[in-house]
């Protein structure tokens, strides 16, 4: 018998206020912690840690939280969330990555990104379950992120839950840019459903070409950066992924999320 996978999640973390707005996106992530099983340590790709020279893995046994994100009210650079480092699995997890010949960095001061912390601590609020997070690499394309996912994918046979965490699409200029609604909505909605189709589907060769295939690339993802943590995720999956949260803030920002069983 297979040993059964853990699942993989991809999630669109959204603005920071996610923190503290109990929004239907933030009650959606409360419920879904406690809906899967409880993995041993969680390894995330975010969108927040990107880094050109090698794969950047957080090594130490006690990530500092990076506040990385400006303007905000108080209360958000308030929050804390001690989980732990697993600096054992960070060697783990940067040993598959050289077999699969990255070159990698672990490194013991970096803490985590807005993108790691605000996700898992609406999942897991008593900050127990230590986390790892891998950086993405925007100067590099659809295929390095796939190939880092698939380099990870046999950590979901060790109770390992992988995460990327970005955005189906993330255009803060168009967020706040006076265009009306309706335009910009459709621009967002149509690569937001073109990417849950090909990922219900099954589609990875369409996913991987999404450069030239998806529609509106250039409006939903001015940098491509929120869109790679899901190649990785895929790359660690096999199967087709479930939507198992929709929805958009502010007409363009898709705050959508997949599991990936197989
Ligand atoms: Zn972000």
């Amino acid at each position: 018998m297979d040993t059964p996978r853990f699942p993989a999640l991809f999630i669109s973390h959204g603005s920071p206020m996610m923190a503290v707005d109990n929004s239907a996106t933030a009650q959606f992530l409360m419920n879904l912690g406690s809906s899967l099983p409880r993995p041993k340590a969680i390894v995330v790709f975010s969108a927040h840690l990107d880094r050109s020279e090698q794969v950047v893995i957080t090594a130490s046994p006690r990530p500092e939280l990076i506040y990385d994100f400006y303007g905000f009210p108080d209360a958000l650079y308030d929050i804390r969330y001690p989980a732990p480092g697993e600096p054992v699995l960070a060697q783990q997890v940067s040993e598959q990555l050289q077999q699969a010949g990255f070159i990698t960095l672990l490194d013991q001061r970096l803490g985590w990104d807005h993108g790691v912390w605000i996700p898992l601590k609406l999942m897991y609020p008593h900050a127990d379950i230590p986390i790892v997070q891998v950086s993405v690499n925007s100067q590099l394309d659809a295929e390095h992120h796939y190939r880092l996912g698939q380099a990870l994918a046999a950590l979901r046979e060790q109770q390992i839950l992988l995460v990327g965490s970005g955005g189906i699409t993330h255009n803060l200029r168009a967020f706040f840019s006076p265009e009306p609604a309706q335009e910009k909505g459709a621009k967002a909605l149509a690569f937001n459903e073109w990417v849950y189709q090909q990922l219900t589907d099954n589609q990875r060769s369409a996913l991987l070409d999404y450069r030239e295939q998806a529609p509106e690339l250039a409006y939903n993802h001015p940098s491509e950066e929120h869109f790679l943590p899901l190649l990785s995720v895929l790359g660690a999956s096999e199967g087709a992924a479930e939507r198992i949260h929709h929805a958009m803030e502010g007409e363009v920002l898709s705050l959508d999320a997949y599991s990936f069983a197989a």
